[in-house]
Formats: structure tokens, sequence, C-alpha cells
């Protein structure tokens, strides 16, 4: 049996889905490209804007295309609305585009059910057997042990580690908190068993992801053992992570700007293993449109927390999210959120136009932005952030950078290997003249930067 993954949106999704294809490896399933034909896809989808909803059910009907007699499974946070939406009787945003996903999805799994997606899929696939009365699977031990060894001989230089899932912040454009639910910490040593798993298989490169990483822990009912660590238990993790033999670098997912203080940082830089590359949310640059999104900082306090990082840690990278034409957002504030952008000088901007997702407080504000401006407003950022990236990236020209290589990559007709810096810029160096080259993948080279290669990757020598 063959099963073929496609995941969209977060950094926590992507991690769920390598749960989920190592569940199906276990069960004896061989994990192929989702371009292959396979027996069935499953799609781990977002909801977080009108474009993901798209996206996820444009991919589920390519999945449907690649092969109609397929198991086609959408999981993730838009199978989980539409899974919801249906079971309220289709009295809550029911839309006539995911009514129709009835035509083409098998099964919704919502993200509760994620870990029981086997069970659920075979029990989709028995029902059919059963209808076809065709004879029951008779894959052998031995294919199955072929499918487990597979996903074991997978090296991986960097892994998402999900330490935590749901949100209770409620910001007024998000509708993640009604998919996710609650927040839901990982227990310390839970997260460490897996990292330790991880550098077993040799894996280098940990990312530290949640729905809301910065909550980490506040669900604990016993927070003795963190006093020492400001009272965050986000610094306990990471300090039992950093532990872990094998792991050279832990990377933090999008932070809140409320958990940078000065006394979290100062204990956060003396772990050595954490890269200097934070993405601190944004949002917005103007405090009045902060406080309609249910923000919980003003623009004053975010530059703080910059200069806190700065202080801290030598040139980070500091990346955010902004979001073009929020309800009510006049020009003039949009105007000072381009001011603030370039004032932080971000190394990059994710940009996003502001999505109405029904049953969210700002879908019913008056004043909604037209599509029109919300397009205008975004490329406007969208000009901004690449020459704050290309400012950035310039600091770097004739720097010695710690590389960690992931790959071999053919770039303009010539062979490269590739990794990224601790500031998550991607650097390149000429396969030609290392010997070995292919041997260097998942190892950290010094490196220094000469130039620009393409749009995003930087070129460089090594060093001896
Ligand atoms: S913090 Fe706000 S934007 Fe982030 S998941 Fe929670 S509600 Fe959504």
């Amino acid at each position: 049996m063959k099963v073929g993954f496609l995941s969209l949106g977060c950094k926590v999704n992507y991690y769920e889905t390598e749960k989920m294809k190592l569940q199906f490896e276990q069960a004896g399933y061989k994990v192929v490209a989702f371009e292959e034909a396979a027996d069935v896809y499953i799609i781990n989808t977002c909801t977080v804007t009108n474009v993901a909803d798209r996206k996820s059910r444009k991919m589920l009907h390519r999945a449907r295309r690649n092969n109609p007699g397929a198991i086609v499974a959408a999981a993730g946070c838009y199978a989980d609305s539409v899974k919801k939406k249906s079971e309220s009787n289709k009295s809550f945003g029911w839309k006539e585009t995911d009514a129709e996903l009835a035509n083409y999805v098998d099964l919704f799994v919502s993200n509760a059910d994620k870990d029981n997606l086997v069970e659920k899929v075979e029990a989709v696939r028995k029902e059919r057997e059963r209808a076809k009365a065709v004879l029951p699977d008779s894959k052998s031990e031995k294919e199955k042990c072929e499918g487990t060894e597979q996903a074991l001989k997978k090296k991986h230089t960097r892994a998402y580690v999900k330490v935590q899932d749901g949100c209770n912040q409620y910001c007024t454009y998000c509708i993640i908190p009604y998919v996710r639910g609650p927040l839901k910490s990982r227990a310390v040593e839970e997260v460490v068993q897996e990292v330790t798993g991880l550098a077993k298989k040799g894996v280098r490169e940990v990312v530290m992801t949640g729905i809301h990483l910065s909550s980490y822990g506040v669900d604990f009912t016993d927070k003795k053992s963190f006093t020492d660590l400001e009272g965050k238990p986000l610094l306990g993790l990471l300090t039992a992570v950093a532990e872990v033999e094998g792991i050279t670098r832990i990377r933090l997912g999008s932070l809140e700007p409320r958990i940078i203080t000065e006394e979290f940082v100062k204990t956060l830089c003396k772990i050595s293993k954490v890269c200097p590359h934070f993405h601190l949310s944004l949002q917005s640059g103007c405090d009045e449109t902060l406080r309609r999104m249910n923000r919980h900082y003003t623009t004053e306090e975010y530059l703080e927390c910059v200069r806190i990082l700065r202080k801290y840690f030598k040139s980070p990278a500091i990346t955010t999210d902004i979001i073009a034409g929020f309800p009510q957002e006049t020009q003039k504030e949009f105007e000072r959120t381009c001011e603030f952008v370039k004032e932080v000088s971000f190394s990059q901007i994710h940009v996003f136009k502001y999505s109405r997702r029904q049953g969210t407080l700002a879908d019913a504000m008056e004043g909604q932005v037209a599509e029109q401006v919300k397009t205008e407003r975004s490329s406007a950022l969208l000009s901004i952030e690449k020459e704050l990236e290309e400012k950035y990236q310039q600091t770097l020209y004739g720097k010695v950078e710690a590389v960690l290589f992931e790959e071999l990559v053919q770039i303009q007709e010539e062979e490269y290997l590739v990794g990224y810096n601790e500031r998550y810029v991607r650097i390149a160096v000429k396969a030609a003249g290392i010997s070995d080259a292919e041997k260097c993948c998942n190892t950290i080279g010094t490196v220094r930067i000469t130039g620009r290669l393409t749009g995003e990757i930087l070129s460089g020598e090594m060093e001896v």
C-alpha cells in the first residue's frame, strides 16, 4: 500500500505530517511522493486565510486526480473547520465550496484525531473492500518490515518538534483557537525523549514549534522546577533539549513579543545552541490596529523587545508576520506600519492580506478594506521586505559563517552544497573542489560569504 502526503501551512502541520508518515510506515505502508500514484493521500490542510482554504481544496482535488480510486483524507485545520461546520448541520459558515468537498474527499480528520489516522484510513479501506467483496490485503510481514526500515534509514538535518498545541489568545482575526482548541503543552521529558531519538537518527538541528510557543508550559500545574528560570517553562525546556547529545542547533518557532524581557533573554543567550534567529510576531506597526486585533502589546513595547534581543545576541535575524488591510485600517495607519517595519529593520517579513474568517470578531467588524486596497498594501510591504532582506544579507558579506549543509543542489548548471547559517540565511558553496561533497551534508562547515548567488541564496567559499 502506498501513501502520499502533502503538508500545507505552519510548521506544526509539517511536524504532524512527519509523525503521520511514521505511523503509516510502521503500519506497513510505503510513503511515496505526493505526485505519484498512491492508494491513500493525506493532505494536512490549513485554514489560516482564504488562500489557504483554496489551496487545501485544490490539493485535495489534485489527490483525487492523481488516482481516482485512492482514499483521500483531509486532515488539519481546514478539514477540522469543515467537519465542525458539517456537524453543526451546516448552520455556521458552511459554504458551497466546502460542501462540494464531499464529492472527492473520503475522510475528514480533526486535529484531535490525527493520531488515529491509520485506523481511520484502514476502516475506510476495509469498508470499501467489503463493498467490493474483495479479499483483504495480503501484505506479507516482510513487506511491512521493509517499510519500517526505509523510514529508519532516512536522514534529516533539521526536524520540527511540536512542544505545544492550541492557543488561548483569541486575536480577533484568527480562527486557530476555534479549530485547535485550548493550550496544551507536552512534558519536558517527553520532548527530550523525542529529540534524543531524532539525534540518534542524525538530526543536528531542531526547531521548537507550537501554535503559541510563548505560552509553553503555562498550563503546567507544577511550575516549581522553573522558578530559577524566570518562571518560564520554555527556558527549562530549551535548557533540557540543549543537553541532548548530537543536537548542535536549536531554533525557535514564532514567539510573541511579550515573552521577551531582559531577564528572559539574559538566560536564553546562555543556552549556546539557541540560534540568533527570532520570529517575533508583529501583525501591524500601528497601535490602533493592534488594539483592534486584540494583540496585547504596543509598537513601543515591541521596539524594546527588539532592542533587548540585539543587546544579548550578535546581529540576530529578526523576522515577522504582517497583515495588510485589517478592518478599518486607514491609509495613514498602513503608512505607520510601513515606517515601523523600516525602523525595526526586519531581516524577513511574511506579508498576508487580511482574510475574513467566519466566526471571528474581525469578520463582523465594520469597515472591511476593499480587496484591491489590500493587494496594493501587500505589494507595497513586499517591496519594503525585499529591500530589508537584502540589506540584512549584505551585512554578512565578507563574514565567516557556520553553515549546516543540507543538500547538493544544481544551480545555474553547477553543483552546490547548500545549507543554512544560524541566522537562517541560505548559503551555497561550489561542490567542485570539495572532496566528497555529499559527505559534507549534515555537517557544519566554515564559510566566507562572497555575495549573492540567486534571489535568496548567498554564495560563499569554504574556509580551511
Ligand atoms: S496568538 Fe493570535 S494569531 Fe496566534 S494562533 Fe493564537 S489567536 Fe491565532
